[in-house]
């Protein structure tokens, strides 16, 4: 029968490693937001988002709401490490009938015992009189919380019973209570649960310290989970502390086949039937009542205390966990088992000390084993959130079981180890958990909001508002027009080019054609055929070498045509003459559709003789000095007006092409009555609008920030292309660098650490942004990125860093979605419509690849822009497909 009862009492592994899939199951659940009302778990958020640093420094207030006493505590730290603050406690007991009262009452009495404790404590050495005094509330009952000092209570428990209370915010009650002792240096800034403050207090410098377990009369654990998954908030950055509520784990039945009729009884006496039952396995108000009704059940057959009077065991606690513990914890003899037994009024043999010893034994060590599982499913879940292979992490323990069993601690890591082999525990005592860890929270708090001031002020030049936003759309809109008018042209910043490009296509071209695509990141030639099945192309990517790139002109020319006839001679096209089409992506004054004089050389080239020529006459000239008669060059083309007019063959309402790459430009389709620079008033014509150079005459100067001031002067054309320069892949790394930097001097990142890898230009790429900003945070990729660096980032650093790249990020977005916002609008008046439907093709890798460059852009589009239906359409391979496509339609106008 012993042997039988002990083995009820043992998990077997298979049974643990179910219970661990449930447990994790359960905390999904208890986090999602559809599903969180039927978990369990409660999982509630604590709005704690950090651990200690060790930075933190200055007095804290705790005041500790217990069973039957309010504790008060001050606590003093000193920025090193929080190795040594200096405490001063005091306890005060509650008066009768308190706990039962008016809510008023109770908390006038808190603020009571917080006046009289300060007037006692706070001497002229330690005056704060003039200072702030923080104060942080332990407030161990079922609270929804919605912000650090804001939580409303749901019920009370413990034999608590105050009116008035449930459904208030009771930091705003300790508050008013607080005021109305004429403390008002004191502030309720923090509220929290006591496991939380276990948790904090194992914190200390270079050391967080994620999960904690409490092991005491009740049972609960919290730990740091990634804030995106905590679906109940709106935090999204970041990590938040989790008060996972546990000890109702079990609740819906799911730790049925591991209990034993013991179990079954000690629930059914207790207040709460069917509630808290994974509580009542492990937490040690209950274990003393699991011993008690196994030995009344073993008694009943016979298998203990035979023949003598075992009335005491009907008594319902006489069994403490303090009984328990004085029998196992003696390892060698039973004398003290037997005195234990004695005491209570037991008339023990030597046989049934020893087995009541056996009992006890696997009552406790299965505590401990259903402890490890529950950590096990944290730490496996936190290990699989984080996107990790291994997880190394430090869980602070607390509580009479932890403290009062010396095998707890092997238990716990041993079995939790075998159940969640991926992640490393290291178990670390906590010492006086939640006064002192509240007083860490506080401080943290108030470290955090200081931190996040001076980030505001740091970032608040780059965050634009909707109005802000309006006035770059209408300035936008001013330099358009007078790019248009023949009179205002030369001098504005947006040069609004004619292409010649008159018609979008309409599906119905056809036929074989060469493009040509140099302006890119690379020189391409192509073969393309439109045919009715659609468009196929092969094409060949030819190197240019710097020495040509920075040559003469003329050499630049005959290799570009070297190219072309090795492509020819390999694609067999040698015997044909093919029209061709040139994707020419420079600023060019273009005066047709095959005349182009180039403005000026960007990206790199500078070879000699071209700038003020005509660039397709430079091709052709090229082509007769290599003796190649079979080059029909009809066309020239910037890459924006190649991304519009490839999209365009696929949806008809294709009439603006934009491109977000290296660099930024659009172009789209104007009315020619509108465009000055070109004789005629029928119809339509393509306007490149060069974008990029938006703001060079200093119509956006309020908006450049001294970030931006800083990269445009250390490019090879300061004071050039200022819009592009807010916008595109060859700058944003730069601004987030240079904001990077000055964080790290304000000692806002890295804890001040200087950082000398992040003096080097272009060190931090655009291609980072996206890596960073990819929500779910991959913090491994994160760490990737700054080890590169050579930096040394905690976790906080990472959040920070994101911050600074979304903001950067979504400001570009924003402008370039004020800057599409004066083309749509333009647009729809010039047509009279009250309502614009329009398709903009779109090319470039900051705009494909980033994760909300594109969202980003058409959510602000559509505030600015309320009246036109924007679509977006990717354009793939525009420059070539693009590049026949005008062709085609020039071959179709002509005829
Ligand atoms: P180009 O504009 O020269 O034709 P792309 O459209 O491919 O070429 O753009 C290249 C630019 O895109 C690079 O200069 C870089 O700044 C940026 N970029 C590259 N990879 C990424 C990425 N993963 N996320 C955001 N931007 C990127
Ligand atoms: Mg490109």
């Amino acid at each position: 029968q012993i042997q039988r009862a002990l083995r009820s009492l043992s998990v077997p592994l298979e049974r643990l490693h179910i219970m661990k899939g449930h447990m994790m199951q359960d905390m999904c659940k208890g986090l999602s937001r559809q599903m969180h009302t039927q978990a369990k778990v409660r999982m509630l958020p604590t709005y704690i988002c950090s651990t200690p640093n060790g930075t933190e420094k200055g007095n804290f207030l705790v005041v500790e709401l217990c069973q039957n006493q309010v504790r008060t505590l001050l606590v003093t730290l000193y920025g090193d490490g929080n190795m040594s603050p200096q405490m001063m406690y005091k306890i005060f007991d509650m008066p009768e009938g308190i706990m039962q009262g008016e809510g008023e009452a109770l908390f006038d009495f808190i603020a009571q015992c917080v006046s009289q404790f300060l007037a006692e404590t706070i001497t002229s050495d330690t005056n704060t009189s003039e200072e702030r005094l923080p104060l942080g509330f332990v407030f161990p009952f079922s609270c929804r919380q919605t912000q650090l000092d804001k939580a409303e209570l749901l019920s009370w428990s413990k034999g608590f019973s105050c009116s008035g209370v449930v459904g208030k915010d009771v930091v705003q009650l300790l508050q008013s209570a607080i005021n109305k002792q004429e403390l008002c240096h004191v502030d309720v800034v923090a509220l929290m649960n006591d496991t939380v403050g276990t948790m904090m207090t194992c914190s200390m410098e270079g050391r967080p310290c994620e999960v904690a377990v409490v092991a005491d009369k009740g049972s609960n654990c919290c730990f740091m989970a990634e804030a995106y998954l905590v679906e109940t908030t709106e935090e999204t950055s970041g990590r938040m502390c989790v008060n996972t509520e546990w000890g109702c784990f079990g609740d819906d039945g799911t730790l049925n086949d591991i209990f034993t009729p013991y179990d079954e009884c000690v629930d059914e006496e207790s207040s709460n039937p069917g509630e808290k039952r994974f509580e009542k396995m492990v937490g040690s108000l209950y274990l003393g009542e699991i011993v008690r009704h196994a030995l009344i059940a073993l008694t009943a057959e016979k298998a203990l205390f035979t023949g003598t009077d075992v009335a005491v065991l009907k008594e319902k606690g006489v069994f403490t966990i303090q009984h328990i513990l004085e029998i196992i914890n003696n390892e060698d003899g039973i004398a003290d088992v037997r005195r234990v037994l004695e005491l209570l009024g037991l008339q023990p043999s030597e046989r049934d000390c020893g087995r009541v010893q056996q009992v006890c034994r696997a009552v406790v060590g299965r505590a401990a084993t259903l402890y490890a599982t529950g950590l096990a499913a944290i730490l496996s879940y936190m290990c699989q959130t984080r996107e990790m292979e291994t997880l190394m992490v430090n869980v602070g323990v607390e509580g009479e079981l932890y403290t009062g069993y010396p095998r707890f601690e092997e238990i716990l890591q041993s079995v939790s180890r075998l159940l969640a082999p991926e992640c490393m525990a290291t178990l670390l005592p906590s010492r006086d958990g939640s006064g002192r860890g509240a007083a860490m929270v506080t401080a943290v708090a108030l470290r955090l909001a200081a931190q996040r001031r001076e980030v505001n002020k740091v970032l608040a030049p780059l965050r634009l508002t909707h109005a802000d936003l309006e006035k770059v759309q209408a300035l936008m809109r001013q330099e358009m027009e007078r790019g248009l008018s023949k009179e205002t042209n030369a001098t504005a910043s947006v040069r609004m080019l004619p292409t010649y490009v008159s018609h979008t296509p309409d599906g119905t071209e056809r036929g074989d054609f060469l493009a040509l695509d140099l302006g890119g990141t690379n020189f391409r030639v192509l073969v393309v055929h439109v045919t009715e099945e659609g468009i196929s192309m092969a094409s060949e990517i030819y190197v240019i070498p710097a020495a040509i790139m920075q040559g003469t002109g003329e050499r630049l020319f005959d290799h570009i045509i070297d190219c072309i006839i090795d492509f020819q001679v390999k694609q067999n096209l040698m015997t044909q003459t093919l029209p061709l089409g040139f994707t020419f992506s420079f600023p060019c004054q273009q005066v047709g559709l095959d005349k182009a004089l180039l403005l000026t050389w960007t990206k790199g080239f500078t070879a000699s003789g071209c700038v003020g020529q005509d660039v397709v006459q430079l091709l052709r000239q090229a082509a007769q000095r290599k003796q190649h008669s079979g080059l029909q060059v009809v066309a020239l083309l910037n890459d924006t007006v190649g991304t519009m007019m490839s999209c365009g063959y696929d949806d008809p309402k294709c009439e603006i092409g934009l491109i977000v790459g290296t660099g930024t430009n659009a172009c789209y389709m104007e009315e020619m009555r509108n465009v000055g620079t070109v004789e005629g008033d029928k119809g339509r014509m393509c306007i490149n609008m060069e974008w990029g150079a938006f703001g060079d005459n200093g119509c956006l100067d309020h908006i450049f920030t001294h970030f931006d001031k800083v990269v445009d002067e250390t490019t090879i054309n300061p004071g050039k292309q200022r819009f592009e320069k807010l916008i595109s892949g060859m700058y944003l790394g730069e601004i987030v660098r240079q904001i990077l930097m000055v964080m790290t001097e304000k000692q806002l990142l890295f804890q001040g650490r200087p950082c000398p890898k992040l003096q080097t230009k272009n060190i931090f790429q655009t291609k980072f942004l996206s890596t960073i900003e990819l929500n779910g945070l991959a913090l491994r990729q994160i760490r990737a990125i700054l080890k590169e660096l050579e930096l040394d980032a905690s976790f906080e650093d990472s959040v920070l860093m994101r911050e600074v790249c979304q903001t950067v990020s979504l400001r570009a977005a924003q402008l370039c979605a004020a800057g599409l916002a004066a083309v749509v609008e333009k647009m729809r008046e010039n047509r009279g419509l009250d309502q614009l439907s329009v398709t903009v093709g779109v090319d470039g890798t900051l705009y494909k690849l980033h994760p909300c460059f594109s969202h980003n852009l058409q959510k602000t589009l559509k505030d600015l822009a309320p009246n036109c239906n924007v679509s977006f359409l990717l354009s793939e391979d525009g420059s070539g497909k693009g590049a026949a496509l005008v062709a085609a339609v020039a071959h179709r106008a002509a005829n």
